[in-house]
């Protein structure tokens, strides 16, 4: 079992949100005039769930166990930084490459995931305990597209939301957004999982409006064709050449029922 949680339950995860909050906005401050984000989420896994060992047939022989990234962990912290609306809508209008605008908020939201891990870092270190970061993105293999740290299914041991359709994390406040991790070994209560699936079509309902936004074969067949979405993503990269490296796409996130908030949220 878990030692005692420094804070109490409820409190962990607010405290974290303060600290995300913090970082995000003092980035914003120093850096204008990006401002793609709304108010952050956060959740904690315990570094001990088992569900951790299940990520290695889930994701990939290779995954990361929380104590491979540090040796002491306890905890697993997910934040997530979800996108204002108006990027969504101009993703979804642009046609068949991704928005500028999209291309230019995952180039400089990698920027801010770094900050707030440093920010976090800090914080926990401050308290007196060691934490161990990972990069936002571009820490996978490239042949098989495999992550060795899945920050959306850490995002979902940590309580953030469930997968949905298009194989993303739906949260409380969508799926358009960007997510970050770090391992501490600073003893935090976990957050509760969901009870129920947050996608329409995966809770029993009629959706799959995720599968029509993808034009590129990636969601049309089961399983998800990762190649497909990843040679799209790379098109798009060419598309913004001007840019740093922008494989992303976003398509079958915008214009969506779970874009902004959880479906059914307010039932
Ligand atoms: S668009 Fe609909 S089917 Fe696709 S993930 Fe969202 S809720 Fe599920
Ligand atoms: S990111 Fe693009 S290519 Fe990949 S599944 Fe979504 S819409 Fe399809």
């Amino acid at each position: 079992m878990q030692e005692k949680s420094v804070y109490a339950a409820h409190e962990a995860v607010q405290r974290l949100i303060n600290e995300v909050a913090s970082a995000l906005n003092r980035w914003k401050e120093e850096n204008p005039p990006h401002d793609y984000w709304r108010a952050p989420l956060a959740g904690v896994a315990d570094a001990s769930d088992p569900l951790f060992l299940r990520l290695k047939q889930a994701v990939g022989p290779d995954h990361a166990l929380p104590r491979d990234l540090l040796p002491s962990a306890r905890s697993v912290i997910v934040f997530f930084l979800p996108f204002k609306a108006e990027l969504a809508e101009q993703n979804e209008e642009a046609g068949v490459f991704a928005a500028r605008t999209w291309a230019e908020s995952y180039v400089v939201t990698n920027r801010v995931i770094h900050a707030v891990n440093d920010h976090l870092a800090a914080w926990i270190a401050r308290a007196g305990y060691e934490a161990g970061t990972t990069p936002a993105t571009h820490n996978f293999d490239e042949k098989r597209l495999i992550s060795p740290w899945s920050h959306k299914h850490v995002g979902y041991i940590a309580g953030l939301g469930t997968f949905g359709l298009h194989h993303l994390l739906i949260t409380e406040s969508g799926c358009c957004g960007r997510l970050g991790s770090l391992v501490t070994s600073m003893p935090l209560s976990a957050t509760a999982r969901p009870d129920r699936e947050w996608c329409t079509e995966k809770a029993g309902g009629e959706c799959r409006a995720c599968v029509v936004r993808c034009m590129y074969g990636a969601l049309a067949s089961t399983p998800f064709n990762r190649h497909a979405c990843y040679e799209q993503c790379l098109r798009n990269d060419a598309h913004h050449a001007d840019l740093p490296l922008t494989d992303v796409c976003g398509k079958c996130s915008c214009g969506v029922p779970c874009s902004g908030t959880r479906p059914g949220a307010s039932l």
